[in-house]
């Protein structure tokens, strides 16, 4: 093996929407894999990946793309992974790892894991990357570059499978970060949930009231509006399946919204201006480190020329290490 040999042989990518394909792109341009395999749940999805040359290969079922993989990263939503991994299991191959890319991570945890066997190396993870679109020609190479991916491998899982998939994610640009599936649910719970949550519910607010036309909404949207339109544009499936996996944290940061949103009212209400100002002022001071961080990229996840490739030095060997 030279030093130029991919990192994985064959990947296996169940599931080509905006995740799956970005990852497709990625690890093309990074030379990551030697081959790719991908199917999709409709012959529409798998016709149009042939046709846009994410994979080398296309096939019909979940079960024949992960024959030989060394890596395989189910892309589908939360509620679609534990149904994936019964139809997969027995064709895994011995010592292959086995991710994921779910927003969810304990539902996911749960429900894969029964069915994947003990020689396999599962080590979930979420690219806290993303866009409103979805399907294979919404995704691009640069998605993960500088975000984070978060991995939350269980207990007892194998230290150099979860390395190599580190090695894997920041070859595509991301940072890594571990943590366990619990934590994760409850830290995207405020991060990601309920931020969505209140979108959906904003916009569909704005659309049922009565005394201000919809056109007056789209007309003057940029008072704040247009932000949350964006956000409530995102797959409806996709985050169906989120709310529903992450019923218990997202209802706990929920109770917590609602007796903040309820002080608030009531400092509107009694003309309590200091109260006002002071939340405000400390609200202002979580974005200004959100900044310094270097977490607002104003391009909504969008495509950004403007960024570096990821042509990172490869910090592996061989692919069979
Ligand atoms: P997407 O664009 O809607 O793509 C989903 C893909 O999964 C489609 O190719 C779909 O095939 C396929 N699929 C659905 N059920 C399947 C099944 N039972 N077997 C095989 N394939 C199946 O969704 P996405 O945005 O890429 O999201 C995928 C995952 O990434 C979700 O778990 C989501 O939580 C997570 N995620 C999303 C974002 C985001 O911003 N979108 C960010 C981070 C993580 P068809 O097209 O044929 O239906």
């Amino acid at each position: 093996m030279t030093a130029q040999a991919p990192l994985f042989n064959r990947l296996a990518l169940i599931g080509v929407g905006l995740i799956g394909s970005s990852i497709a792109r990625a690890a093309k341009v990074q030379g990551l894999v030697g081959s790719i395999v991908a199917t999709a749940r409709s012959p529409a999805t798998r016709r149009r990946v042939a046709e846009l040359g994410l994979a080398d290969q296309v096939v019909e079922t979940n079960a024949a793309a992960v024959e030989g993989a060394d890596l395989v990263i189910v892309c589908v939503p939360v509620g679609a992974c534990g149904e994936v991994a019964k139809e997969i299991a027995d064709k895994l191959r011995p010592g292959a790892i086995i991710s994921d890319v779910g927003s969810v991570k304990g539902s996911v945890l749960r429900d894969m894991s029964r069915y994947i066997p003990p020689s396999v190396h599962f080590v979930p993870a979420h690219p806290v990357a993303g866009t409103e679109f979805s399907g294979p020609d919404a995704g691009f190479a640069e998605l993960f570059v500088n975000r984070w991916c978060i991995l939350t491998p269980p207990e007892n899982a194998d230290e150099s499978a979860v390395s190599k998939l580190s090695t894997f994610w920041t070859s595509l640009g991301a940072n890594v970060a571990v943590m366990s599936a619990e934590h994760h649910d409850l830290v995207l719970a405020i991060t990601s949930h309920l931020p969505h949550l209140i979108a959906y519910t904003i916009v569909g607010t704005a659309d049922e009231l009565r005394q201000v036309t919809r056109s007056e909404v789209l007309q003057f949207s940029a008072g704040g509006f247009r932000d949350f339109t964006r956000i409530a544009a995102s797959d409806p499936t996709m985050w169906r399946d989120v709310f529903l996996a992450n019923k218990d944290a997202v209802l706990e940061v929920l109770g917590r919204f609602n007796e903040d949103i309820s002080a608030l009212t009531r400092a509107i209400r009694n003309g309590d201006g200091q109260t006002l100002f002071d939340h405000f002022a400390r609200t202002r001071a979580i974005r200004k480190g959100i900044v310094q961080m270097g977490q607002d990229v104003p391009d909504f996840g969008r495509p950004h020329p403007g960024l570096p490739q990821p042509k990172l030095p490869r910090p592996y060997a061989s692919s069979d290490d």
